[in-house]
C-alpha cells in the first residue's frame, strides 16, 4: 500500500517535471520569436492645391520586445537560458547568477539606446511605462471577459522604443547595440511634416496609442492620431499594419495579415495664404508689447470652405516631445493652443450687426428710429456703459458705421437676452462652427438675464464668447444671409444645409449699408485704416475693441494631507500638480489663488483688437437678393493688441488684399 503511494507520488512529480518542461520549451518557442508586423503606409494629408504637408517616409525603429519591458521573469528565464546555449563552454542549467547578469545587461541597454539615438532616458522610461500600462489593462480586460490568465498577443510583440532613423542611424546604432542581441531594428514608417509653423494646429499630431484605450482598433505600439486634421481624418488616414505570426522553428502560428495603406485626403487650406497670413501677423504682434498672440480665418462663403485658420505663435509640426514639454510651459504665449478655432474670445463690437438684423427683424426697431447718444448711457453714472463718443442720434446704418455703444445698449435693453441667444445660436454661437476638428470649442452664449447682461451681451461682452472662425463664419452668413457649418477637408462628405436666418432683406440692406460704411465712408471706424481693395471688389467690415480678462499663468494651490498638515505650490493646473506629487499620497486641494498673470498685476490689459468682415464682387454686392457667387469672409483678432480699427483694421486689410491672389481660383 505504501509502496503503491510513492509510486504514485513519484509518478505524479515526473509528470510535473515533465510538463513542466514541455512548458518550458513551448514557451522558449513562442517567446523567442515576437510576432513581426508588416508597416502600412498613413495616407497623406494635401492642402487645396495638392502640396503635402504630411506623409509617410519609411525610417527603422528600435524595437524591444515586451517580456524585457515588463521584466517578466518566464521570458527572462527563456531569454538567459537562449544566451547561455549561444556562448562558448559548457550550457548547464540557468541559475540565479545568470539572471542577474541578464537583469544588468538589461539595465545597460538603456543608456546605450539612448546614446545611438539621441533620445533621452527619461522619454524612453515614460515610452516603456506608457506600453506596459496598456498591455497589462488589455490583459486584465481579457482575464475579466475570459475568466483565465491567458498569455495575450500584445506579450509577444517587440515595441518601437525610437523611431524614425535614417538608414545612416539605423547601421549606427545596429552596432552600437549590438552587445543586446534581443533589441530589433525594424523597418517603419515615419510621419514627415512639411516645416510649416503655420499649418502645425490645423495638421495635428501623432501619439502612441493612449495606454487607457484597450479597444481592439489602434494596436499598442501604434501611432495614431491625437488632434488637428490627423485625429479628424484618423479612420480614412490610419490603414491596417500586417503581421506574421511565426515560432521559433519558423511554423505559422497564426494566419498572416497583409498590410492595407490609409486614404490620402485633401484639406481646403490655402498653404501660401495661410503663410502670408501668418508671417503678417507675426510682425503685428511685435508692435504691441501686451500682445501675446494673433489668429485669422479666410471663409468662401458659398462653400464655406475654409482657406486659412491660422494661429500664432506656431510651432514646428514635427517637434519632439522635448520640444513639446517646452511649448507647454508657455503660459503667456500658449504656442500649442489651437486659437482660430480652439479659443474663444469676447467678440465685442464684430456682434452689432447680428444684434441689429435680429432687432430689426423682430421690429423691435426701425432703421430710422434715432437713438441719443451722450457718450454715455446714464448721465449720472460716468463709469459704466460707456460710448467712445457723443455721437448724438444714432440711426441703425450709423450707429454700426460708428459702432455706437449707447445704440446697442438700448437695442439690447429692449431685445432682452433671451432673444438676443436666439440669434446668437442661429448665426452659429455657442456649438463648435463645424469642422469637426476636436480643438474646436463651442464658445459661451449669455445666461444672465437681467438689463445690464442685455446691454452687455448687445455688445459682444459680458459672457458671450467666440472664436475667430464662429466670426469669421458670422460675416459669410451676414453675406449671404444663410448660416452654414464650415469644413476643413475639400471631401467632406457630411451634409451641411444652409439655413436662412429669416431676414428680410431690407433689413439686410441696412446691416450691410452700415458695414460698408465702416470701411468706406468718413467716420467709419475703420475708415483711413484700412486700405480698400482693387475694383470689382467691395470690403465691408466690423471693428471690435473687446475687453478681455487678464490671462493666468499659473496658480498657488494649497493642498492638504490626511493627517492634516497643509503646504502650498505653485502650479499651472491641479492635473499638473497632482502629476508632481503622485508619490506624495493622496491629499485635497483646499485653497487656490492666481500667483503670476498677464498682463501683470498692477496693469490693465489692452482689449483684444477685432476685425471681421467680407470682400464681395461689386456685381453680387448689387443684387443681395441672390446667393452671392463671389464672397470670403474672414476674421482677424490681436491678443491684447489695442483698439480694432487702428490695431487690426490694418492687416484685415493687407489680408484682403492678399486673398485676391489666391482666390477665386483660376478654373
Ligand atoms: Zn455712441
Amino acid at each position: 500500500m505504501a509502496a503503491l503511494a510513492v509510486g504514485l507520488i513519484v509518478r505524479l512529480v515526473q509528470l510535473q517535471v515533465l510538463r513542466a518542461d514541455v512548458y518550458r520549451e513551448e514557451a522558449r518557442k513562442v517567446l523567442l520569436r515576437p510576432i513581426r508586423t508588416l508597416p502600412c503606409v498613413r495616407g497623406r494629408i494635401l492642402d487645396r492645391a495638392g502640396n503635402v504637408p504630411a506623409e509617410d517616409l519609411p525610417c527603422w525603429d528600435v524595437c524591444v520586445p515586451y517580456g524585457i519591458l515588463a521584466g517578466a521573469p518566464d521570458y527572462l528565464a527563456v531569454l538567459a537560458e537562449q544566451l547561455k546555449a549561444s556562448e562558448p563552454g559548457t550550457p548547464g542549467r540557468v541559475g540565479p547568477a545568470d539572471l542577474e547578469q541578464l537583469r544588468s545587461r538589461i539595465s545597460a541597454m538603456w543608456p546605450a539606446i539612448a546614446q545611438a539615438t539621441g533620445v533621452g532616458l527619461d522619454e524612453l522610461a515614460e515610452r516603456r511605462e506608457q506600453i506596459v500600462q496598456r498591455v497589462r489593462r488589455i490583459k486584465a480586460v481579457v482575464r475579466q471577459k475570459q475568466g483565465i490568465d491567458r498569455r495575450i498577443a500584445e506579450e509577444r510583440f517587440s515595441y518601437p522604443m525610437v523611431r524614425g532613423l535614417s538608414h545612416g542611424a539605423m547601421v549606427e546604432a545596429r552596432i552600437a547595440l549590438s552587445a543586446f542581441p534581443w533589441v530589433e531594428i525594424a523597418a517603419g514608417m515615419k510621419r514627415r511634416y512639411a516645416p510649416e509653423v503655420c499649418l502645425a494646429h490645423v495638421l495635428g499630431r501623432l501619439e502612441n496609442v493612449d495606454p487607457d484605450d484597450v479597444s481592439p482598433q489602434g494596436l499598442t505600439d501604434e501611432l495614431r492620431g491625437v488632434s488637428g486634421v490627423e485625429r479628424l481624418a484618423e479612420e480614412r488616414l490610419h490603414g491596417r499594419r500586417g503581421s506574421v505570426s511565426e515560432d521559433i522553428e519558423g511554423r505559422e502560428t497564426a494566419p498572416p495579415v497583409d498590410p492595407a495603406d490609409g486614404e490620402d485626403v485633401r484639406l481646403t487650406i490655402i498653404t501660401p495664404l495661410q503663410k502670408w497670413i501668418y508671417q503678417r501677423l507675426g510682425s503685428a504682434i511685435a508692435e504691441y508689447p501686451q500682445c501675446t498672440g494673433a489668429s485669422a480665418v479666410v471663409i468662401d462663403v458659398a462653400s464655406r470652405e475654409v482657406l486659412a485658420a491660422v494661429s500664432f505663435p506656431g510651432y514646428d509640426p514635427n517637434a519632439g516631445w522635448a520640444t513639446r514639454r517646452a511649448l507647454l510651459a508657455d503660459r503667456r504665449m500658449l504656442p500649442l493652443r489651437s486659437r482660430a478655432f480652439g479659443e474663444a474670445y469676447p467678440p465685442g463690437s464684430i456682434v452689432k450687426p447680428l444684434v441689429l438684423a435680429g432687432a430689426l427683424t423682430d421690429r423691435t426697431i426701425a432703421p430710422e428710429t434715432p437713438i441719443e447718444c451722450r457718450g454715455r448711457l446714464f448721465a449720472e453714472v460716468v463709469n459704466a456703459f460707456r460710448c467712445t463718443a457723443a455721437h448724438g442720434p444714432m440711426t441703425a446704418r450709423a450707429a454700426i458705421a460708428h459702432s455706437c455703444n449707447v445704440y446697442f445698449f438700448t437695442v439690447g435693453e429692449m431685445v432682452g437676452v433671451s432673444r438676443l441667444r436666439y440669434w446668437f445660436d442661429l448665426a452659429g454661437f455657442g456649438r463648435p462652427a463645424g469642422t469637426g476638428l476636436r480643438e474646436e470649442v463651442a464658445g459661451r452664449l449669455p445666461e444672465r438675464t437681467n438689463k445690464g447682461d442685455a446691454r452687455n451681451a448687445a455688445i459682444g461682452q459680458g459672457e458671450l464668447a467666440v472664436t475667430p472662425l464662429q466670426a469669421g463664419n458670422l460675416m459669410a452668413t451676414i453675406a449671404s444671409g444663410r448660416f452654414r457649418p464650415v469644413t476643413i477637408l475639400r471631401d467632406d462628405p457630411r451634409a451641411r444645409p444652409a439655413l436662412p436666418l429669416g431676414v428680410a432683406e431690407a433689413d439686410w440692406a441696412v446691416v450691410r449699408g452700415g458695414l460698408y460704411a465702416v470701411v468706406n465712408e468718413p467716420g467709419g471706424t475703420a475708415y483711413g485704416h484700412v486700405v480698400p481693395p482693387p475694383e470689382p471688389w467691395v470690403l465691408l467690415g466690423k471693428t471690435g475693441s473687446a475687453e478681455g480678462w487678464p490671462r493666468e499663468l499659473d496658480r498657488v494651490y494649497t493642498c492638504e494631507w490626511p493627517d492634516g498638515r497643509r503646504e502650498e505650490f505653485i502650479a499651472t493646473d491641479a492635473a499638473e500638480l497632482r502629476r508632481r506629487l503622485a508619490d506624495r499620497g493622496p491629499f485635497t486641494i483646499v485653497g487656490r489663488r492666481t500667483n503670476r498673470r498677464w498682463p501683470p498685476e498692477g496693469q490693465e490689459p489692452e482689449t483684444h483688437g477685432w476685425f471681421a468682415g467680407y470682400l464681395i464682387d461689386r456685381d453680387d454686392f448689387a443684387h443681395p437678393g441672390r446667393e452671392p457667387r463671389r464672397a470670403v469672409a474672414f476674421a482677424v483678432i490681436l491678443e491684447y493688441a489695442g483698439h480694432g480699427g487702428t490695431v487690426a483694421g490694418p492687416v484685415a486689410g493687407e489680408i484682403a488684399r492678399m486673398i485676391l491672389n489666391y482666390w477665386p481660383e483660376k478654373e
